[in-house]
């Protein structure tokens, strides 16, 4: 069963708040999640940056270890020259210094002298042919054309010993007088810097390079022989390379895949070198992109559960507002008043109906106790009611009175019926009211009619006692009574003594008179309720007298009797001169199964024994019918 409102104004935009609500819910996850996403990604990406940092930081330092080295070992070896000279004893002498350099200094592959004309005057490398002409090496050209005194470090070449890929580190020799007097060389294997470099985890796609500043890349990973001395010049990594930082983070996209890259330099101390560590951006996210993707799946399955739960819901609350709707169509319209109660009596609800039935104002009626509008002896109905709904009878039907604004009493009849359980509030009822003033008065009429057509089926039309018909209805029951309750009863028969000659002299209007005169005096000389005096046919009356004895009974008979004499009513055709009464008084405890008919009988003879002596007498029945005269 619906249960109406009369406040429901906020109803009709339930729906469109649960939509925005669900919307706000949806959004609000999508943007948390979307957030806690970038932060991650952020992280990530800062995280990766501090990693290329730190890794270029190391790899500088290690470059620096290593190039320092061979130069440490070649300013030994330039102070050597200088002091032994380059005769035949100090250059055997110089040899075997550089094979015991290299030999204990793994970094450094090998180590040489050359003259002024580019030819080898020592080397760390035993039997290697003694012809091979560097004249046209880049490095030799280079410090023949410079007095400079630093040291050179140059572009991975091929041996011409061994052709293995290295990288010179070179020192200018200059005779006492400062002119050119050679080179000095030690090579450092590319393959050095390629297992270190190997040993870092920095992804299939990672890249490590050392280059110079002339923007050309000495070592990379991964290794391709056709990069060495390749120039990064214009490329974007050395356009984020700049004069005043000494190492910095940047992304760029590669010029040999075209891969976006996070990369790190750190320059190498001391030399014309730097160090890049780049790591690939999709690599560094591809963990970051998993879990977003679960995490996006998820918010995508919570957010279409939300929304179909919120459809769901959205489907009820309109088709409870439609249902709710058509009832409040039924209500507002019915000509029946339609209320809504709490067990409390407080009403939730009240149709327009009811208020024109109770003439008040719809705004007023629901503040209205129900005790101030229902009279104080009808308040047990209500109370009733409410108590038998509330222990779980269905429905109930009551009829109770309502006091109109104006003062003037209803009737009506309400059939209230309880509702389920609503969440958050106690069992209510709906009731349906209808005015029954007008049926309840036409009803009281009609019993009120019905009564007296009951009167009057059991009166006597002249006399006004009770007819044959009242007597035979109260002997039967007083005398099923009197044999239940053991006790006497005593049935008087009377007759008009010499009634014919009365109406033959008077006329039977005056006869009729004289009955009226009779049946006064038999109905006013009887005093209990249960007593009556009812005319039996003709001039013939009887009196029934429940839990009487035959003593009493004939004391009452005398009463009438004389009473009758006394009134003095002429009747010349009577002896006494007036009119006069014989009765006839018969009493009996009724046995059980016996039938009033024996005490009537008795009663009737009595009577007979009363005309028979005489006439204006009571003759009592004696109990095995021998009748006595009473005086
Ligand atoms: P008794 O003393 O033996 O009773 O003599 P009685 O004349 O009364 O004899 P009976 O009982 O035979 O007479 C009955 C008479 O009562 C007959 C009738 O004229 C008269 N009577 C019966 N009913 C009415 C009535 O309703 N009105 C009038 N005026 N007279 C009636
Ligand atoms: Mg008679
Ligand atoms: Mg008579």
């Amino acid at each position: 069963m619906m249960v109406l409102s009369n406040s429901l104004s906020g109803r009709g935009s339930l729906n469109r708040r649960l939509i925005a609500f669900v919307a706000a819910a949806c959004l609000a996850l999508t943007a948390l999640a979307s957030f806690q996403r970038w932060r991650a990604h952020d992280e990530k990406l800062a995280q990766a940056t501090i990693e290329t940092a730190n890794l270029s930081r190391s790899l500088a330092q290690h470059a620096q270890d290593t190039f320092s080295a061979a130069e440490t070992v070649l300013i030994g070896l330039q102070e050597r020259v200088g002091v032994d000279g380059t005769g035949p004893a100090a250059l055997e002498r110089l040899a075997r210094v550089m094979r015991q350099r290299v030999a204990t200094m793994p970094q450094i592959h090998g180590l040489f002298l050359f003259d002024a004309q580019g030819r080898w005057l020592a080397n760390s490398v035993p039997g290697a042919p003694i012809d091979l002409d560097y004249a046209d090496r880049s490095y030799f050209r280079y410090h023949r054309d410079h007095t400079d005194a630093g040291t050179l470090v140059g572009e991975p070449v091929q041996s011409k010993v061994d052709g293995s890929w290295i990288i010179m580190v070179t020192r200018r020799l200059n005779h006492p007088d400062g002119s050119f007097a050679g080179v000095i060389d030690a090579t450092i294997s590319v393959d050095l810097f390629r297992d270190f470099y190997d040993r870092f985890d920095i992804g299939q796609k990672g890249v490590i390079a050392l280059a110079n500043d002339d923007k050309r890349i000495l070592v990379r990973r991964p290794y391709d022989e056709g990069n060495y001395g390749r120039s990064l010049a214009g490329g974007p990594i050395f356009s984020n390379v700049q004069p005043q930082f000494d190492s910095r983070s940047f992304v760029y996209v590669s010029i040999f895949d075209g891969k976006s890259r996070l990369g790190s330099y750190n320059r190498v101390s001391g030399f014309p070198l730097l160090v890049l560590v780049g790591r690939d951006k999709a690599e560094i996210l591809a963990g970051w992109w998993r879990d977003t993707s679960i995490s996006a799946a998820l918010v995508a399955g919570i957010v279409l559960i939300i929304v179909t739960l919120g459809r769901r819901l959205s489907a009820q609350i309109a088709e409870q507002e439609r249902i709710e709707a058509q009832y409040r169509l039924l209500a507002e319209n019915s000509t029946d008043a339609i209320i809504c109660i709490g067990l409390d009596g407080r009403r939730s609800y009240a149709s327009p109906s009811f208020c024109t039935m109770l003439g008040w104002p719809p705004a007023e009626m629901l503040g209205i106790a129900w005790t101030k509008i229902v009279p104080q002896d009808d308040w047990h109905i209500i109370q009733k009611g409410i108590a038998d709904l509330g222990s779980g009878v269905p429905s109930v039907s009551l009829v109770y009175r309502y006091i109109r604004r104006d003062g003037t009493p209803i009737w009506v009849e309400m059939r209230a019926r309880a509702t389920a359980l609503r969440l958050g509030d106690a069992v209510e009822m709906v009731a349906n009211i209808r005015d029954i003033t007008r049926q309840k008065a036409a009803e009281d009429e009609l019993a009120r009619v019905n009564a007296e057509l009951e009167i009057l089926t059991l009166t006597d039309a002249l006399t006004g006692i009770g007819n044959r018909r009242q007597f035979d209805l109260v002997i039967q029951k007083e005398w099923t009574r009197a044999m239940r309750d053991g006790r006497p009863l005593a049935l008087l028969m009377i007759d008009a003594d010499c009634f014919k000659s009365y109406n033959d002299r008077c006329g039977h209007h005056m006869g009729d008179e004289c009955l009226k005169a009779i049946a006064q005096i038999l109905s006013t000389s009887i005093r209990r309720p249960a007593d009556l005096a009812a005319r039996f046919g003709g001039e013939e009356f009887a009196v029934i007298l429940p839990n009487t004895p035959g003593p009493a009974a004939a004391d009452i008979a005398q009463a009438m009797r004389k009473r009758l004499q006394d009134l003095g009513i002429p009747h010349d055709g009577n002896p006494n001169g007036v009119a006069t009464i014989s009765i006839g008084v018969a009493v009996d405890v009724p046995e059980r199964g016996s039938v009033s008919g024996g005490l009537i009988v008795r009663a009737d003879q009595a009577l007979y024994h009363a005309k028979n002596g005489g006439r204006n007498r009571v003759v009592l029945a004696g109990p095995t019918d021998v009748a006595r005269i009473a005086g």
